[in-house]
């Protein structure tokens, strides 16, 4: 049977005892709950706390709550809510020289930590409980409402991984036991540019519903501490990992395997800019893989997939940076990684100006990636520096990486890496291209030949570097991303 114990009939501590003639003040509110994370544990399934009322827990029946395990101290920890600049705290103080965790960690005898929404708080090796804010005390999206907390709704699970802003977490929705994927984005991260890239990325989101394109379901916004919420996006899980480790795992991709995959890209793209929506970030990290394998050899694949594959569906995800394109058709924050980031972006200009072109490029350098292994434009390619690279549009096909690839494909890499943002590829003309068009008469394939050169790399000179070497070398995009920014910010 649930039981439940709340703190309305505890006294608050600070409080001087009522004289009888008095007239009885009302409880409270309940601030947040504690969950027992074992529904068949003899301790009380969900203990209520409520605002400036501190709980003593342990094994002694003197305690508020007493728990019953045998390494549970007689007087094992303090948890109370401190009413503190007109918000609602919850911190914990450990008695116990057995020790109270918080997420794993000892918080240790007679320390105090607060405890945050979402915290796993051990008692003793068999009892945890999970803290969650009432509904009453979050705030929830308009746009799509979940009801009450995050944690009244779902389950949450192993981490699936880790961005700039936020952790990506598996969970688990309650009513359907269907499994989603919960972006929690990062509460210390309280730089204006954070807010930002938050709230314009909740508003695209919301609105956006293609099969290439990650599905956003509902936000959740929850008290964190007493001076920090955090967001809670659900999202459709997606479950083959990046587009990046598939490059990384195989070298470099089949031609017949990148065509599919890119014309799916395209169509998720098309979507975006048909609603003057540019994604701004576009990078083999940013976009995921949804993959069913086969059952049996018998189970017929929907493309040229690996033999162990049914499907693969691109799903474009992470719009941190993505931003409507407004009336003045451009935008003037600078953004994106580097290696994909277009040459107008980089532009040392205080007026920059630049619309859903730049997704353009970033597929040329996707393409071009996919194709061969290594990016385009890179540091180990120059001089001159990758920077200049992009500025100049200078990059080449080097043999024998590119000697068996089809002409129609250096031909829409060559319309894409185009430097004037004017003349380059726009999506629907991109999508079109005859690159992906595996029927078309090889007569008209050759009229739109690549008429460029195909580069030779020089010895001692220019040397590629392999995608899935610069992960071994830990000379990920990251770190050149990095290194790299700083050469952008003094731009
Ligand atoms: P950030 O915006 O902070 O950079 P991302 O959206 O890029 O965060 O997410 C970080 C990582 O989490 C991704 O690279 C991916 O590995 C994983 N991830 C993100 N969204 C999902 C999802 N819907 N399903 C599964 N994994 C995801």
């Amino acid at each position: 049977m649930l039981s439940s114990v709340s703190l309305s009939r505890k006294r608050k501590l600070s409080d001087p005892p009522h004289s009888s003639s008095e007239p009885k003040k009302l409880p409270l509110p309940a601030v947040a709950s504690l969950y027992n994370l074992d529904p068949a544990a003899t301790g009380p399934q969900q203990i209520e706390l409520r605002r400036k009322v501190c709980l003593r827990v342990g094994r002694s029946k003197k305690n508020d709550i007493i728990l019953t395990p045998a390494d549970c101290s007689t007087y094992h920890c303090e948890i109370g809510v401190s009413y503190l600049n007109g918000k609602d705290i919850i911190y914990l103080k450990d008695l116990s020289s057995n020790g109270t965790f918080v997420n794993g960690l000892l918080v240790g005898k007679d320390n105090t930590c607060l405890i945050r929404s979402g915290d796993k708080i051990s008692f003793a090796a068999e009892c945890h409980y999970i803290l969650k804010y009432q509904a009453s005390f979050t705030l929830k999206s308009a746009r799509r409402p979940g009801t009450g907390s995050f944690y009244d709704s779902y389950v949450i699970g192993e981490l699936l991984g880790c961005g700039h802003y936020a952790q990506v977490k598996e969970c688990v929705r309650r009513s359907t036991g269907e499994s989603c994927a919960v972006k929690i984005f990062n509460p210390t991260r309280k730089d204006a540019n954070w807010a930002t890239s938050l709230n314009r990325e909740l508003d695209i989101l919301m609105k956006i519903d293609h099969p290439n394109i990650v599905r956003s379901y509902e936000t959740f916004v929850e008290p964190y501490d007493a001076n920090t919420m955090t967001t809670y996006l659900v999202l459709e899980k997606v479950n083959g990992g990046e587009l990046f480790n598939r490059i990384v795992s195989k070298g470099k991709l089949r031609q017949n395997e990148t065509k599919a995959l890119m014309s799916q890209l395209m169509s998720g793209l098309k979507y975006l800019h048909s609603l003057d929506i540019a994604h701004r970030d576009l990078k083999p990290e940013n976009i995921l893989l949804d993959i069913t394998l086969r059952s049996s050899d018998s189970d017929k694949q929907t493309g040229p997939w690996d033999a162990h594959e049914l499907d693969v569906k691109v799903k474009i995800a992470d719009f941190g940076l993505a931003k409507f394109i407004g009336a003045t058709k451009f935008t003037d924050t600078l953004c994106g990684t580097p290696a994909y980031v277009a040459p107008e972006v980089l532009v040392n200009s205080t007026e920059r100006k630049y619309t859903k072109t730049v997704d353009m490029w970033s597929v040329g350098v996707l393409i071009y990636v996919c194709l061969c292994g290594f990016p385009p434009f890179s540091e180990e390619l120059g001089p001159p520096s990758m920077r200049q690279q992009i500025i100049e549009g200078k990059y080449a096909f080097y043999s024998p990486y590119w000697d068996e690839i089809e002409d129609s494909a250096l031909d829409l890499i060559s319309r894409l890496l185009v430097v004037d943002a004017t003349k380059r590829l726009e999506v629907s003309k991109a999508s079109k291209h005859v690159w992906f068009d595996e029927v078309r008469p090889k007569k008209e394939l050759r009229e739109t030949a690549f008429k460029g050169t195909r580069a030779v790399v020089t010895r001692g000179y220019s040397n590629p570097i392999m995608l899935a070497e610069r992960v071994k070398s830990s000379l990920g995009d990251d770190t050149l991303a990095r290194a790299y920014s700083a050469d952008v910010d003094m731009a």
